[in-house]
């Protein structure tokens, strides 16, 4: 669906383009792109880094960065990245259907969990990490992964299409986690899980220091949460049956989409 009026695409040579405002989003090397604005010049600090997040794609799924966040972020006792998978993996495994990965980076975890009963549609605002992403499920053999640059603001995607969405390491940047949770409710099915990996105010990692807190928040647009602020955005955007666990500074959970 069209992003920005949320009515039908067709399909012509390398554009997608909307039936009722006539926008176009064009297709690159298989990837659709709904991001017609110049991120660079955006007000958000996250978005104004794109250029430094396209060129992390090759090392992002590497001992380079994943560990080193962890560790410094979370503390030493952090899950590892194959614990966070499963955990995700567990909160969506009786999930038959479509999948929705929000900020899906490479596919780090939409492509461990596609599978012949689970189809997942990964969206990012990075074409490095999209491409990147494509190339890995090319060379790994998944077909059933697609992936498209879109904001979680505006999802190309009608209400209510997907069985569960994963969120990994993300929701602590976007600029309004309120009106993002309300834009995954709204392509979510009535029940729904919702899975998240982010941070939390715990007691390991650099998070734990309440001025780095601070700074990362005015510096680097980095929310970091704490539990009932999580459950009170949740409830707030529709999503119930809220069950986190914390493990230093770092926060999974996983919710289920309420009922319209
Ligand atoms: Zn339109």
């Amino acid at each position: 669906m069209c992003p920005v009026c949320k009515h039908l695409l067709r399909q012509e040579e390398g554009v997608l383009r909307c039936v009722t405002c006539s926008q176009a989003y064009p297709i690159t090397e298989g990837i659709p792109d709904f991001i017609r604005e110049e991120l660079s010049r955006s007000a958000d600090p996250v978005l104004r880094r794109m250029r430094f997040i396209d060129r992390m794609a090759r090392i992002y799924e590497t001992r380079l960065w994943y560990p080193i966040v962890l560790n410094l972020y979370g503390g030493f006792h952090s899950p590892s990245l194959a614990q966070l998978i499963s955990t995700v993996s567990q909160h969506v495994q009786s999930t038959k259907g479509r999948v929705l990965d929000i900020a899906c980076g490479p596919g780090t975890y939409g492509r461990r969990i596609a599978s012949p009963t689970k189809e997942v549609f990964g969206i990012d605002v990075s074409m490095g990490m999209l491409r990147q992403g494509a190339t890995y499920a090319a060379k790994e053999g998944i077909r059933n992964v697609h992936f498209a640059r879109a904001r979680v603001e505006a999802l190309p995607f009608e209400d209510g299409l997907f069985d569960a969405a994963l969120c990994c390491g993300s929701l602590h940047l976007f600029a309004d986690t309120v009106i993002a949770l309300r834009e995954m409710a709204r392509v979510m099915k009535p029940a729904a899980i919702l899975s998240v990996f982010t941070f939390t105010a715990g007691r390991g990692g650099i998070l734990k220091f309440r001025r780095v807190r601070e700074c990362s928040r005015r510096d680097h647009g980095l929310h970091v949460f704490d539990l009932p602020e999580v459950e009170q955005y949740l409830t707030a955007s529709g999503f119930k049956d809220f069950q986190p666990e914390v493990s230093g500074s770092i926060l999974t959970f996983s919710a289920r989409r309420q009922a319209a």
